[in-house]
């Protein structure tokens, strides 16, 4: 039996130590996940449907204490985690009103005694490997649908934020969810790659791109359905005709909200040099703004990375950025605290060549890159091996449509950035990922069709 502890990252304090699964545990894990799918499957619809109104009673009803719970494991700003379980509730709303319309059987021809229906049957039990950057929105994605959809779930939290997995899986048990049906996996990446070898219906990643890549050829060994939602260096461009202000104060939050720890945070700015040097200074006194500290303070807005190894990371860019002749505006280091704090950092006089501007910095830390036409902006745009989200801030929005239109992401956003809609699929390209959550198509991703050819007889 082996154990892992989950620590405080503000502070290096170990929260808890717990039991992690094993390869034999995950096997026996999915022999209950496949008993019990028959019989959830089995059920009807609205009866799954009410089971998760019911969830998100428990979670409306357990806020506080779900939100103490993240913070102390991600080191998430205690406000920020109230967010994402207000978002949280805007997305179930989403699956419970959409579910049973996108479910339905679908009849797409009735001629004479022929009749073709498509039918949307569950996929089976799927696994949902996590990240815990956004350990409700990134789980919900996936198991809401799964579960309203007939499928059972192996869930595997991020090591990183287990407690609020555990306690997901408590409110979801609670609600009538069957235990097994809702099944938690514990460990760290070991355990992640025993699930992806199981023989599952369907794989549902979240994490990094080079863990994605993993789960991808194990997927691919067993022909088994695989989803994956990656990392992102997500540009925005910042035109010449904008309020330098207003564009700056919009992008720095997309930047540095969750100590820049979104997939869709945005991590590469380029901006017209017409207003350039108008729009540097505005981004820097905005960020110098920012309260950097204790995560359970309602007033922090940045508190400390959620993994220390990713300290080293910043600083390696950093390093390589000065190197080749950036300047380090503002921040540019670890802070001597306990917890794995960094200075919101602002690089300026950056290019292409530089890690910051092309590997994912998830992190306080941002390059500004001056450019000269909206030409020249695509071009920077797409630079790149990601392809999740690109925004473009002018006063005009053909010109937004027109550039973003060339740039090679699954989001597109005017005058907005690091934004994440139930209504829309959230999907990345190449490096970002493959397949979608969210929408209508969101919810069809854990079925599979059926094709009824029926005709009566005579
Ligand atoms: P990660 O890749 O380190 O871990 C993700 C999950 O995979 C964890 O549960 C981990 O235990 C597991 N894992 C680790 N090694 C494994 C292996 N060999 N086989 C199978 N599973 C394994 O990522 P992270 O640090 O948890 O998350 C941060 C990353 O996630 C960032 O790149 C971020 O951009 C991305 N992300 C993407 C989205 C999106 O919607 N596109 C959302 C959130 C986070």
């Amino acid at each position: 039996m082996s154990t892992f502890s989950i620590e405080n990252p503000a502070t290096g304090a170990t929260l808890r130590t717990l039991e992690a699964d094993s390869p034999e545990s995950v096997k026996t894990k999915l022999a209950r996940a496949r008993a019990g799918q028959s019989a959830w499957r089995a059920r009807p619809l609205r009866e799954r449907i009410e089971a998760i109104r019911r969830f998100r009673g428990a979670i409306e009803r357990d806020k506080e204490r779900l939100a103490a719970i993240t913070t102390s494991e991600v080191g998430k700003p205690i406000a920020q985690s109230r967010n994402e379980l207000n978002g949280l509730l805007g997305r179930v709303d989403f699956f419970l009103a959409e579910s049973e319309r996108t479910l339905a059987r679908e009849e797409v021809m009735a001629d004479g005694g022929m009749v073709e229906l498509i039918e949307h049957e569950p996929l089976g039990v799927v696994a949902n490997i996590s990240a815990w950057n956004y350990p409700y929105f990134v789980g919900s994605n996936v198991f809401v649908p799964a579960l309203i959809a007939g499928n059972a779930v192996l869930y595997k939290p991020s090591e990183h934020a287990t407690l609020t997995g555990l306690a997901l899986a408590e409110a979801l048990h609670a609600s009538g969810v069957p235990e097994d049906v809702f099944i938690p996996i514990l460990g760290a990446g070991a355990i992640g790659a025993a699930v992806s070898d199981l023989p599952v219906d369907g794989i549902f990643f979240t994490g990094s791109y080079a863990t994605g890549r993993k789960v991808a050829e194990a997927a691919g060994r067993s022909m088994t359905r695989v989803q994956l939602e990656l990392g992102g260096k997500d540009p925005v461009y910042i035109a010449d005709d904008v309020d330098p202000k207003a564009a700056a104060a919009g992008t720095a939050d997309g930047a540095f909200y969750n100590a820049g720890q979104s997939c869709c945070a945005v991590e590469r700015i380029y901006v017209h040099e017409a207003i350039a040097d108008r729009f540097i200074e505005a981004f820097i006194e905005e960020v110098r703004g920012f309260k950097v500290g204790d995560p359970t303070d309602d007033t922090t807005y940045i508190g400390p990375l959620t993994r220390g190894a990713q300290l080293a990371v910043l600083e390696a860019q950093i390093a390589d950025a000065k190197q080749k002749g950036a300047t380090v505006a503002l921040g540019g280091a670890r802070l001597a605290r306990p917890g794995h704090y960094f200075a919101p950092t602002v690089l300026t006089g950056v290019n292409g060549t530089m890690s910051v501007m092309r590997e994912e910095s998830f992190g306080p830390i941002i390059g500004i890159q001056r450019v000269k036409d909206d030409e020249q902006a695509v071009a920077a745009m797409n630079d790149t091996e990601y392809g999740l989200t690109a925004g473009v801030y002018t006063k005009d929005r053909a010109r937004a449509e027109r550039i973003l239109s060339r740039v090679d992401a699954g989001s597109a956003y005017w005058n907005c950035c690091d934004r994440v809609s139930p209504r829309l699929p959230w999907s990345g390209r190449r490096h970002s990922g493959l397949g979608l959550t969210l929408s209508r198509y969101g919810i069809l991703a854990f079925t599979k069709p059926k094709a009824w050819h029926l005709r009566s007889p005579g």
